[in-house]
């Protein structure tokens, strides 16, 4: 390696790299968070989140990771022993369990072998066996870089049961599509640092209009700070006090706002599968396999099972002093395979730079026979038309 040290690229699934203006908004000096500059930026967020996903139901945009979110929407839906469907894939699926039987719910799990899904017949049979208060499901687990059939998903609730449909799209939303109201999501939501590639600490949740009257039915919950009723009087007018928001934070999301809005959302779509089809061709290309099956891909990361005889450890330290960061695999992955983010505010430019940086580390642990297949083959999936 140059005695230069390489700008390290984040692709990991989260955080996801933080462009220039999203970067300055973090560092412009911090106002009160009543000052009308600053409830005139959160007014707009909140509009702009509404319009952009589509509902006529609410938004909440909180200080908290992706996980609060998961709470947030789980106690605004359910409560203690009502019977609750988790459709999972993953690491972050089986989370909701968690949280479920903390909250005492009677919990129901459809797990699928990680890399596929749960299929849907099961998903139907599941649903007419019994009527569920709340359905979960992971847009992208990124734990295997699987995504799921959201709409199909919808459309067997929606004709099964009442039950509220929660979608985590913490890795999917700005990514992959999902529209509120058109696909009959009750509560989606995500986090800053993920595809929208602002740093980590905001959590956003949609709410449509059916969750909302769901949450009235429930009255009082036991939870205090994810409380909707707490929250709403801010987000109808921010000049009103129930919890510090995260003043910078809500501005690098109306920079991250203003970026999506310019590029256009189904263009972001369209960026993100080309993105995504091209790193599988190159990764394939290095003889390595993509864990998740093709028809159940992710656009925001993938999983790339290591080929004989690396050393995960060794893949890594290499790859990071190669300029490049990614992410290790989880559970009975572990050790097995990488998690590479290709999600957000992403260039060619970084693209082809990742996949360049993979090259030169199998390079150096001696596993690639020829060098350019990767690059050429990203470069070609980049420039063709489909
Ligand atoms: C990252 C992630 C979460 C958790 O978000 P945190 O911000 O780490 O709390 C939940 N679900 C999915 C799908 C994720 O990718």
């Amino acid at each position: 390696m140059s005695m230069m040290s390489a700008k390290k690229l984040l692709m990991i699934p989260g955080p996801t790299p933080v462009v220039r203006s999203i970067q300055n908004e973090m560092g412009r000096e911090t106002i009160a968070f009543g000052d009308p500059a600053f409830v005139g930026d959160f007014s707009h967020v909140v509009n702009d989140l509404k319009t952009l996903w589509k509902t006529s139901g609410e938004v909440f945009v909180v200080a908290g990771s992706g996980t609060l979110a998961m709470e947030m929407a789980i106690a605004n839906s359910t409560k203690r022993g009502d019977p609750v469907l988790v459709v999972s894939h993953g690491y972050f699926g089986d989370r909701f369990v968690e949280i479920g039987q903390r909250k005492q719910l009677q919990v129901d799990v459809l797990a699928s072998p990680w890399g596929s899904i749960v299929p849907l017949e099961k998903i139907e049979s599941q649903l007419k066996s019994k009527p569920y208060q709340a359905v979960t499901v992971t847009h992208v687990d990124t734990s295997t870089a699987v995504c799921a059939p959201v709409e199909e998903i919808s459309r067997l609730v929606r004709k099964h049961s009442d039950a509220c449909y929660i979608v985590d799209g913490v890795a999917a939303t700005g990514a992959e599509r999902e529209y509120v109201d058109e696909m009959n999501i009750d509560i989606l939501f995500t986090a800053s640092q993920k595809a929208f590639g602002v740093p980590p600490g905001l959590a956003v949740l949609w709410a449509g209009e059916k969750a909302l009257a769901r949450k009235k039915q429930l009255g009082l919950i036991p939870e205090y700070y994810v409380d909707f009723d707490k929250w709403l009087p801010i987000m109808h007018d921010p000049s009103k006090y129930f919890a510090t928001p995260p003043v910078n934070l809500i501005w690098a999301l109306q920079e991250a706002l203003r970026i999506i809005s310019a590029e256009g959302l189904e263009v972001r779509y369209q960026r993100h599968l080309r993105n995504a089809r091209a790193i599988h061709c190159a990764m394939e290309s290095l003889g390595m396999r993509i864990l998740a099956e093709p028809a159940h891909r992710a656009v925001t990361l993938s999983g790339v099972l290591y080929p004989e005889g690396i050393q995960d450890i060794q893949f890594r330290n290499t790859l990071a002093a190669e300029g490049v960061q990614v992410a290790g695999g989880l559970g009975q992955y572990a050790g097995k395979m990488f998690r590479l983010g290709h999600m957000g505010n992403i260039d060619d430019h970084t693209l082809v730079s990742a996949v360049a940086a993979i090259e030169r580390t199998l390079s150096k642990l001696g596993v690639l026979p020829e060098i350019g297949r990767g690059v050429s083959a990203v470069m070609k999936s980049i420039e063709s038309k489909n």
